[in-house]
């Protein structure tokens, strides 16, 4: 009988529990052993491991956060923390590792997987960051979440006819700003991979109106600055009424979506099959709605394209 472990690392995403649902009952499934270790490679360094059944993880796919707990761990960046970790696996007859998370839990997966310790990573991360999937599990629930924010936001910022900054998640990547901003009607979305002058901003904010149009809203990712600095700026060269709200942790929370449900359940059966399979330091995806996996340096060495199209697209609709 194999014996599979499994844990979060990083950033929560809501679908890391429908994740851990699906490694452990299709591992069960196969007649594996599955303990679950608690805040990522930090509880595996203290030996905080639990042995999971069926029951484990019933009643958990609807629920938003991680049971495993999530955390980062500096010690876990050592070789020696490494082979801590490595020694207590084999300790608890551990033969392969599941981890969800994003690249750097995904680096610490492959680390494992040099020391001779075969794991397997799952994409679990809001920031939709990871260029070899199309989707991370997550996104599509704080996608959600934003839209529902921005219309709430809308419905005051028309009463009061005034400009409205959103600062939503992502420091290097703007997807959840582009989409959101696209699906919640936003007239202009500032993302890092693009460049955006503020007179740019104004002008289109003077421009709107003068046709009349009285409310704006404005989705910024976090990454490209500071809110309160850009609303200064705005109100100084425009005299707008503006207001700044930013979603912060929000966006982590709630209940995951049908699609991150859907998604997660797939890409946890593929990792448990792919490491019963003999096939490791290797992460799950999705491209063109198909599952795929791949070596994890190759993943971590593609550069995420940022859709520059979608982008421009969204100046046509928003005027
Ligand atoms: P998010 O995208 O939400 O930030 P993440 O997985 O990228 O998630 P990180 O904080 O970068 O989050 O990494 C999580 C943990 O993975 C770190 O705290 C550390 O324990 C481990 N880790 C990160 N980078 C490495 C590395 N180069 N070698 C070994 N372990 C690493």
């Amino acid at each position: 009988m194999k014996t599979i472990g499994i844990l979060t690392s990083g950033g929560d995403a809501p679908g890391m529990n429908a994740a851990i649902r699906a490694v452990v009952r299709s591992a069960i499934y196969y007649d594996c052993k599955v303990y679950g270790i608690n805040r990522g490679y930090k509880g595996l360094l203290e030996e905080d491991l639990i042995e999971m059944d069926l029951s484990s993880v019933g009643d958990i796919i609807h629920r938003g956060g991680t049971i495993l707990k999530s955390s980062r761990c500096e010690e876990f960046k050592t070789e020696e923390g490494r082979l801590k970790g490595v020694k207590i696996l084999k300790k608890y007859k551990i033969d392969y590792l599941v981890v969800i998370g994003g690249d750097g839990s995904f680096n610490g997966a492959q680390k494992l997987s040099e020391l001779g310790f075969p794991a397997i990573g799952i994409p679990g991360t809001i920031d939709n960051d990871l260029a070899y999937t199309d989707y991370t599990i997550g996104f599509d629930t704080a996608m959600n979440t934003i839209i529902e924010a921005i219309g709430k936001i809308r419905d005051t910022s028309s009463s009061h006819e005034r400009v409205n900054i959103i600062e939503v998640m992502g420091r290097y990547c703007g997807d959840l700003a582009l989409y959101s901003g696209l699906a919640g009607g936003a007239e202009t979305i500032i993302v890092p991979e693009v460049n955006i002058e503020v007179e740019e901003i104004c002008n289109k904010l003077n421009a709107t109106k003068k046709r009349g149009k009285r409310h704006s809203i404005i989705v910024l990712a976090e990454g490209v600055g500071n809110a309160q600095d850009l609303g200064k700026e705005i109100v100084n060269q425009t005299g707008a009424d503006l207001r700044i709200t930013v979603l912060g942790h929000v966006q982590r929370g709630g209940s995951p979506s049908a699609f991150d449900r859907i998604l997660a359940s797939k890409m946890g059966v593929r990792a448990v099959e792919l490491l019963l399979d003999g096939k490791a330091a290797r992460v799950v995806g999705v491209k063109d709605n198909k599952i795929i996996d791949m070596e994890i340096n190759k993943a971590l060495s593609m550069k995420k394209e940022f859709d520059k199209d979608t982008h421009e697209m969204v100046k046509i609709l928003s005027r």
